[in-house]
């Protein structure tokens, strides 16, 4: 999938939730180490009600750290958690994972195999009363859509309807809250993607606030309202989807969640001068006019420029890279001086390894941009030249 289809994918169909809604979770200053490593520090962030939050980062950065303290498997070292308007852990308090609402869908998924379907979503029930019982199991069986399996045992289940079951299983006893962890690393590709739209749905009928765990960007593009990207044990940035893929904060979000290349220019006026040509300084967020005069770098995604076979003046630089990925071809292009950008085109395009392009900034939305922490200011004289060369 192309980073213009995942955008498109992330941008429909998403009933956000409005930003005055109240938080049912809140980490307040968290801090967690094992040993004599640090693996959470200073961590603070909150979950509003009925939301889909991700945290995403690489291996290692703490997410599943950060879900079991949420969850009551692990105890803060400093700092607070609070799950509707209680505090679970920290100012002397630790209320145990069983007394806290909190529902876990496992990476596993963690189905007993000597029980039915039915058995393992009606586990968490056995304080209900019998008929309470089996209309909410048949209930969340709709919901899950297996009701017709419910005398089968897990090992006559796929991978999806497995975790559909455990799904429910998680659901059951009505949770404030629902914690997934990794929850599809364990189903082939194709039907990831499917259960990432039914994983979703399903969590949206209910209206349960859910804090999923992955490392996968697409899935946690896909399937959240906001996206938490953590690094090191603190999170990087929390925003939606879009915003964190089109307007990221920091080189590492941008680089985490995607192709990334960064074009560096001279901001001039009322444009950014690049290897690339012009760039209007309107089309580059935020890029106010007290930046006149500095080095900045420009994200650009592979959708976001396009090559084309160039000969002379009109060349920018050459192809030192194909590789073909289906629906789409990702090209990389060294520019003459120096620089590396990715392009994305349709699979029908056909650009050869060596061939010379031209390259230009097709992007229809602004682009972010950083400071160039590698370049000085343009200085004065060389600003004056190019300004005359004009
Ligand atoms: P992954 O995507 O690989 O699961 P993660 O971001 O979820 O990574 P964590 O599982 O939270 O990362 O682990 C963060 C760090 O904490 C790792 O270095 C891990 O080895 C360490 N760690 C986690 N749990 C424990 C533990 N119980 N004892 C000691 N070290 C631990």
């Amino acid at each position: 999938m192309s980073n213009e289809q995942l955008l498109t994918t992330t941008a429909e169909g998403r009933d956000r939730e409005p930003a005055t809604a109240d938080p049912v979770l809140e980490l307040d200053g968290i801090a967690k180490g094992f040993g004599s490593e640090d693996v959470i520090g200073d961590l603070s962030l909150s979950v509003r009600d009925g939301e889909i939050l991700t945290l995403l980062g690489p291996s290692g950065c703490g997410k599943t750290t950060t879900l079991r303290l949420i969850a009551g498997l692990e105890k803060p070292d400093t700092g607070r958690v609070r799950l509707q308007d209680e505090t679970v852990a920290g100012e002397g308090r630790f209320v145990p994972p069983e007394k806290r609402g909190v529902g876990v869908v496992f990476q596993d998924f963690a189905l007993f195999p000597h029980l039915t379907a039915r058995e393992n979503i009606a586990f968490g029930l056995q304080d209900w009363n019998e008929a309470d019982r089996d209309e909410r199991v048949d209930d969340l069986l709709e919901l899950v859509g297996l009701a017709d399996h419910g005398e089968d045992y897990p090992d006559e289940l796929s991978g999806g309807q497995q975790q559909r079951i455990a799904l429910a299983r998680s659901l059951a006893p009505e949770p404030e809250m629902l914690l997934l962890d990794e929850p599809f690393s364990n189903l082939d590709v194709d039907l990831r993607v499917e259960m990432r739209e039914e994983v979703r749905r399903i969590i949206k009928e209910t209206g349960v606030t859910a804090v999923s765990v992955t490392h996968d960007q697409e899935e946690a593009l896909s399937i959240s309202d906001r996206v938490a990207v953590m690094s090191d044990g603190d999170i990087e940035q929390i925003d939606t989807p879009q915003q964190v893929f089109q307007q990221p904060e920091s080189r590492f979000v941008a680089g985490f969640l995607g192709h990334a290349s960064f074009l560096s220019g001279d901001v001039r006026g009322d444009h950014v001068d690049t290897a690339l040509g012009r760039v209007l300084r309107d089309d580059v967020n935020g890029l106010a006019h007290q930046y006149d005069g500095t080095a900045v770098d420009l994200l650009v995604r592979p959708d976001d420029v396009t090559a084309s076979p160039a000969e002379g003046s009109e060349a920018d630089g050459r192809v030192v890279y194909r590789r073909y990925l289906g629906p789409t071809v990702l090209y990389r292009v060294e520019l003459d001086g120096g620089e590396t950008i990715e392009c994305m085109h349709n699979h029908s395009d056909r650009i050869d390894l060596d061939e010379r392009v031209g390259v230009r900034v097709t992007a229809d939305h602004d682009l972010a941009w950083f400071p160039a922490d590698h370049r000085e200011e343009i200085d004065e004289g060389a600003d004056a030249t190019a300004a005359g060369a004009d």
